[in-house]
């Protein structure tokens, strides 16, 4: 795996700042990836410590326990993945796709190319699809309005980034231009996560906005 989230991807994750499509994105990258999961379980020990500096205006008796008893989350965070025995598909897609891959109402939209449109429903729900693309064919380059995930389930294509293979991660924001291609001998399927604007909620609001200055 060679294609992670940007750092401030982890820290939106982890303030619960992302649209439920991209949330469930980088979930399912995080059940395949022990890195992500520390860089998360830090921030989430981060954001509580900045907490209990924004509640009083100096740092609450206990305060430094208490992050140190959280920044042992990351221990239990960087357990093994708790999909079982099929990883075609990651834990957080599952209720999102009835069955395998092959179960998908395909619908096709070119040449070797087609997508299948699920379900995001909850929070500033974003758009979620699954792109299947054969071997050897090239998306037309593009780049997004927005920020935009891209995750490989299966197979594996290249673009101007480099090679994508199963459990990584293309984090583009609306200027990066790319056309990938999928390569070797399987269709590439891949989840894509398009987002709503970044708003944070909730008491992380404020750190969240200094911290990882969006
Ligand atoms: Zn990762």
């Amino acid at each position: 795996m060679n294609h992670h989230p940007k750092p401030e991807t982890l820290a939106a994750y982890a303030a619960g700042a992302l649209d439920e499509a991209r949330a469930i994105a980088l979930a399912a990258h995080l059940a395949m990836c022990v890195e992500c999961r520390r860089g998360v379980a830090d921030f989430e020990a981060v954001g509580g410590l900045a907490l209990e500096a924004l509640d009083g205006e100096s740092m609450s008796p206990g305060a430094l326990e208490r992050f140190w008893s959280r920044a042992g989350l990351q221990e239990k965070a960087g357990a093994a993945p708790s999909f079982g025995g099929d990883i075609r598909i990651p834990e957080a897609l599952r209720r999102h796709i009835d069955g395998d891959f092959d179960g998908i109402a395909w619908k096709p939209v070119s040449k070797g190319f087609s997508q299948a449109v699920l379900d995001a429903k909850g929070y500033r729900s974003g758009a979620l699809r699954l792109f299947k693309i054969d071997p050897g064919i090239r998306m037309p380059r593009h780049s997004h309005g927005d920020a935009e995930f891209t995750l490989i389930l299966k197979g594996a294509y290249e673009d101007e980034l480099g090679v994508f293979g199963r459990g990584d991660f293309a984090d583009l924001d609306g200027e990066d231009v790319h056309g990938p291609r999928a390569i070797g001998e399987e269709p590439c399927i891949c989840l894509i996560a398009t987002s709503a604007p970044l708003v944070f909620r909730g008491l992380f609001e404020k750190i969240a906005q200094r911290w990882v200055g969006v």
